[in-house]
């Protein structure tokens, strides 16, 4: 069997499986990685909304969020050996255009994605260059290591932004980025996270994981009830939504700082920048990382989160579409695709 069957992505919001070759090392630098798992991301769900909220090419297999083992090297790889566990730093940057050279390679302007313009993890195997992966260790559970991509966005954003032990934090959105916010700032040594969410089973969600201080603002005054648990309002607000400048700015204190995440592009908003003068606030815009992945393996070896609690479901890899649809009806919050095994759909607990 030199095939695998595999969900390909046809344009406006379609996958199709089809048979594909399982991929071979291409140049001397690419390894093949046995898939095990993928996560499904909010990117994902952009890339198959209609019309798309991401871009990504059609025909090629998508999933960037995958953890796998090494199957194959190229004669010119190093420090990676078969069997080495390993996960993806999906974004491969050109090293020659103004940003790159800038140091600024989160806004090379010649990249290529694994699972957006070419060929991604929601599959039995994947072909990626030595550049991509990260080793990472195998006590490491794989579902913690399958977070890496996201978490190492967090990781990256939340460097953007000067902190103090202590701090109290807002985090808006209490989705998987919100949640892996809350978990990175709390292990940071912030002094209070208060998620914020419409959806009360989000909230219910994040208590039980131990988040326990938690605003819904369709049941009660936001920037209040944030001034009487604050009495000054938040060191940092993270909006980990992608449209809630507006209503992060009501929530700082005084010289406080905004961190803005999550992709809109096609939300517009009206705000106050008199706020922003009047009380000297910072705003922070956070585009996946800038270099935050050796950081992210160590945060992630160190135990100290432990991101697979966010996983309320997993599906195997013919199934989707089913586990796209748990997530974008707000009912699973994290969906973890079985690129091998062939279980059925079902609530982890
Ligand atoms: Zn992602
Ligand atoms: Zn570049």
């Amino acid at each position: 069997m030199n095939t695998m069957h595999v969900p390909v992505f046809k344009g406006a919001g379609q996958l199709a499986y089809e048979d594909r070759p399982i991929p071979q090392i291409d140049h001397p630098t690419d390894a093949v990685i046995k898939i095990e798992a993928c996560g499904i991301c909010g990117t994902d769900l952009n890339i198959l909304a209609v019309p798309p909220a991401h871009k990504a090419t059609p025909n090629i297999i998508i999933g960037h969020e995958g953890v796998g083992v090494v199957s194959d090297l190229g004669d010119g790889v190093t420090g990676l050996a078969v069997g080495d566990r390993v996960v993806i730093a999906p974004r491969l940057t050109c090293g020659q255009c103004y940003y790159c050279r800038r140091g600024l390679d989160n806004q090379c302007t010649n990249y290529q994605t694994i699972g957006t313009t070419i060929d991604g993890a929601f599959a039995p195997y994947l072909r990626a260059p030595q550049s991509a992966l990260y080793k990472i260790d195998p006590d490491v559970p794989r579902d913690d290591a399958a977070f890496f991509e996201p978490l190492s966005c967090v990781v990256g954003a939340v460097s953007r932004v000067p902190m103090q032990a202590g701090d109290t934090v807002v985090v808006i959105g209490a989705g998987p980025m919100g949640l892996l916010f809350a978990e990175t700032y709390q292990t940071m040594g912030a002094g209070r996270v208060i998620l914020v969410d419409v959806a009360q089973n989000r909230l219910d969600f994040a208590r039980e994981l131990g988040f326990a201080q938690s605003i819904n603002p369709a049941k009660a005054d936001l920037s209040q009830t944030v001034l009487d648990i604050t009495g000054v309002g938040a060191d940092i607000v993270v909006d980990a939504v992608g449209n809630q400048f507006a209503a992060a700015l009501k929530l700082a204190r005084r010289g406080g700082h905004l961190l803005l995440f999550g992709l809109r592009p096609h939300d517009q908003q009206t705000l106050n920048q008199y706020q922003i003068t009047r009380y000297d606030l910072t705003i922070h815009g956070a585009f996946v990382g800038l270099k935050p992945f050796q950081q992210t393996i160590q945060l992630l070896e160190s135990r100290r989160v432990r991101p697979s609690r966010l996983i309320t479901h997993r599906v195997p890899l013919a199934e989707l579409p089913q586990g796209v649809a748990l997530m974008r009806s707000g009912q699973g919050m994290k969906v973890m695709v079985e690129t091998g095994a062939q279980e059925a759909v079902g609530w982890v607990g």
